[in-house]
């Protein structure tokens, strides 16, 4: 059902602190795009909130109008999830607040701020939280998936240094949440997405982490350099974190130009150590191979974010599965696959995981798969409607091949994959538990624009 002729825009832009834009303001296109180029929402009104307070109206209006209802907050989301055709996008990304306690070595952060800007806030202290490898995701969405990055070995996932939130129900109640506090809220909001309310601030721990050596190292793609890169870094220190893109080498001004489109081994490294430690740490995977290019060098942690082009809106299609082992043989099925496509950009990439990660109880966070050693993405550019099917098809028939057996998934790296696929994700008993909590917590559904588990009530209607 339509309800958005229902909204009278007039009234809304005196009813909030934030900016309203609605359809033909001149701020209207360039408000409604999100980092995915594949997203083409045209929500009927878009709310930038100021503050909580602001929050809580637009959590009213969703409930009084019935329109769909989208949360953004870095606007990363894989599924489109952070727009929608018609509905109320709710913005956050006006909420940068930032309060350091570092006596307390812990941070009160706005859910609009992305995840460069809250570690280069924090690193002027010489101290950080751990999130990903891109600087322009929104701490909201990531952390709300769990958080898995350059220090998730050395000092866990982002939600495990999470402390508590502040987060606006679907009642429009404005709750402190902690472990003290609304403990089963808590529980859910670390792994289940953002499906219980809105946050509109985080509370962190913060770790030292100020000199590091970190940055990409590219060498050339075989089985070897691939099944060595996977275990240089499973034999690394909990310190280093290393990601490996299996992918045609982009045309880029630092790669040389033979190399443009060849299949290499993109590995950006990040070790939290000394540059004597760390370079020692690092020095296995210069080994592999003479690099094509080696941009490692001791920096700050914040630099590990570069800046990025804010025009950059790819379009992509993805499929993501947890792997126990990457010997040559599976390092040649990557490269195999890789060869089959002609997408002018495809990847497999893995990430090893174990380490602080690994120690936490599997039933402590709503992210269950502490146990899982590897995290591997398949994905694939395409140019619009006319190869979409193609390339799904692809990372689909890719992503089978690397399958081993193991079941769930990680939500922060889903696309939109239905409803059978949220499901999968998670194990049984952690799947019952948030829907018991969103049977309390958000009882009609009202955040359904997500990976969404939906309350027991509806699902056994
Ligand atoms: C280029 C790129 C790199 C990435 N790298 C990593 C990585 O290294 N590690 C990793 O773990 N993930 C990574 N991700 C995945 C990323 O964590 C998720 O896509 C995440 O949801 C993006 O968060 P966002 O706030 O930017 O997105 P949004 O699109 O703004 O949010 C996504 C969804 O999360 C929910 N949400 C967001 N904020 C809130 C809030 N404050 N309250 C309630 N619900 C909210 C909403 O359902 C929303 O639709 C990456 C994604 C991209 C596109």
């Amino acid at each position: 059902m339509n309800h958005s002729s229902s909204l009278s825009i007039p009234s809304l832009q005196g009813a909030f602190s934030g900016r309203v834009i609605a359809p033909g303001d001149a701020a209207y296109d360039e408000a409604r795009a999100i980092f995915g180029g594949g997203f083409n929402g045209h929500p009927a009104v878009i709310v930038r909130a100021a503050d909580a307070a602001d929050v809580v109206k637009v959590v009213k209006l969703a409930r009084e109008t019935g329109l769909p209802l989208a949360v953004r907050s870095g606007g990363h989301s894989g599924a489109g999830h952070s727009t929608t055709e018609g509905g109320i996008v709710l913005d956050l990304r006006d909420l940068k607040s930032l309060d350091i306690d570092t006596d307390r070595r812990s941070a009160w952060a706005g859910a609009g701020l992305t995840a460069g800007e809250y570690s280069a806030g924090v690193g002027a202290h010489g101290l950080a939280t751990g999130f990903g490898d891109t600087g322009s995701v929104g701490i909201g969405g990531i952390t709300l998936g769990g958080g898995i990055g350059y220090l998730s070995r050395k000092h866990g996932l982002t939600i495990d240094s999470l402390l508590g939130a502040e987060v606006v129900t679907a009642a429009g109640e404005i709750v402190d949440v902690s472990g003290a506090s609304h403990p089963d809220l808590f529980w859910a909001i670390r792994g289940g997405g953002g499906n219980f309310g809105v946050v509109t601030r985080f509370h962190y721990r913060l770790h030292p982490v100020d000199q590091i050596v970190g940055g990409m190292l590219m060498l050339p793609a075989t089985p070897e350099t691939i099944a060595g890169a996977v275990q240089a870094s499973e034999n690394a220190p909990d310190e280093l974190s290393a990601i490996i893109n299996v992918m045609p080498a982009p045309p880029m001004p630092f790669i040389p130009p033979s190399h443009h489109g060849q299949l290499v081994v993109m590995i950006l490294l990040c070790c939290a150590a000394n540059a004597e430690d760390g370079t020692r740490a690092i020095a296995p995977f210069r080994a592999l191979a003479t690099p094509i290019v080696d941009m490692v060098r001791p920096m700050r942690y914040p630099e590990i974010f570069p800046p990025e082009d804010g025009s950059y809106h790819p379009k992509a299609v993805g499929k993501t599965l947890f792997i126990d082992t990457v010997d040559r043989d599976v390092a040649g099925t990557i490269l195999d696959h890789l060869g089959r496509s002609d997408a002018s950009m495809r990847v497999v990439q893995l990430r090893v995981l174990g380490g602080a990660m690994a120690r936490i109880p599997r039933d402590a966070t709503a992210f269950a798969h502490r146990d899982s050693r590897m995290l591997a993405v398949v994905a694939a550019f395409y140019d619009g409607p006319e190869d979409r099917p193609q390339r799904a098809a692809w990372t689909e028939a890719s992503a089978g091949a690397l399958n081993q057996g193991r079941s769930g998934a990680y939500v922060g790296f889903m696309m939109d994959d239905g409803e059978a696929s949220v499901r999968s994700v998670y194990p049984d008993a952690t799947w019952n538990r948030l829907a018991s909590v969103k049977d309390r917590y958000d009882p009609n559904n009202l955040f359904r624009l997500n990976h969404n588990v939906p309350p027991v009530r509806q699902a056994t209607a």
